[in-house]
């Protein structure tokens, strides 16, 4: 059974995360940015995506992927029935580098601690990457190229690297590629949700009865 959580509290300090952010200066990017960007949705989204850095569009509302990786973004929701509204969207770092540039791995040290902050607060079901700097977080060393769409559970999570919008907007054969491993999602949380009601159906058998002979349990994960 799940425990009830306090929302109200969690959208607080997602508040007051964002607050933070807003006035951040531990790292360069604090000098060029109009807005922090500290990323946005439901306080119960069972869905967190994470991309790599607010642009112009982002710089200039505060708002995650409002320009046309944005508009791709929400293409790619529509082919699983979401909209945006129904998932969480964060990037690594919350600041515009200047020109788009790569964030460097100082800035993303820096801004580390707010992006663990938030995917403790929302404990989403699954986590997909956008892109390189986001997807070394959860998969370092992986080539994107070779690692797309390949699910990993993490303990109560899935996590699944995809290719960033933007990327695939320079790069219009990854597509199909992109739009295949978007509609893995759906699937995914279902097969962790019956992952996790079994285990804890096993955990419920053996602390009132006899331990059961040893479990058969990687099998089950196959699907990660
Ligand atoms: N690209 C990103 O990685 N993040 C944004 O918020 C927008 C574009
Ligand atoms: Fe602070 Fe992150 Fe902005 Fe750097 S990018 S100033 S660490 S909020």
């Amino acid at each position: 059974m799940e425990e009830s959580r306090d929302y109200a509290a969690i959208a607080a300090a997602l508040q007051q995360i964002a607050d933070e952010v807003s006035v951040c200066t531990a790292c360069e990017l604090h000098k060029g940015r109009t807005c922090a960007v500290p990323g946005e949705g439901p306080v119960d989204a069972e869905i967190m995506f994470i991309g790599e850095a607010p642009g112009f569009h982002e710089d200039q509302q505060g708002r995650p992927f409002v320009g046309p990786a944005g508009k791709l973004l929400e293409a790619w929701l529509a082919e699983i029935g979401l909209t945006r509204q129904d998932v969480w969207i964060a990037n690594v770092v919350k600041c515009r580098p200047p020109g788009n540039r790569d964030p460097r791995p100082e800035e993303i040290a820096a801004c580390a601690g707010y992006l663990e902050r938030q995917i403790a607060l929302l404990r989403p079901k699954l986590i997909a990457t956008l892109g390189r700097y986001s997807m070394e977080k959860f998969f370092p060393g992986a080539r994107i190229t070779r690692v797309h769409g390949q699910a990993r559970r993490d303990g109560d999570r899935v996590l699944i690297p995809l290719f960033h919008p933007a990327y695939v907007l320079r790069n219009e054969t990854a597509m199909p590629d992109a739009l295949r491993d978007m509609r893995k999602i759906p699937r995914l949380i279902a097969r962790l949700e019956e992952v996790l009601a079994e285990e804890a159906a096993a955990r419920g058998r053996t602390n009132d009865a006899p331990p059961d002979p040893p479990a058969d349990e990687p099998e089950q994960l196959s699907l990660f």
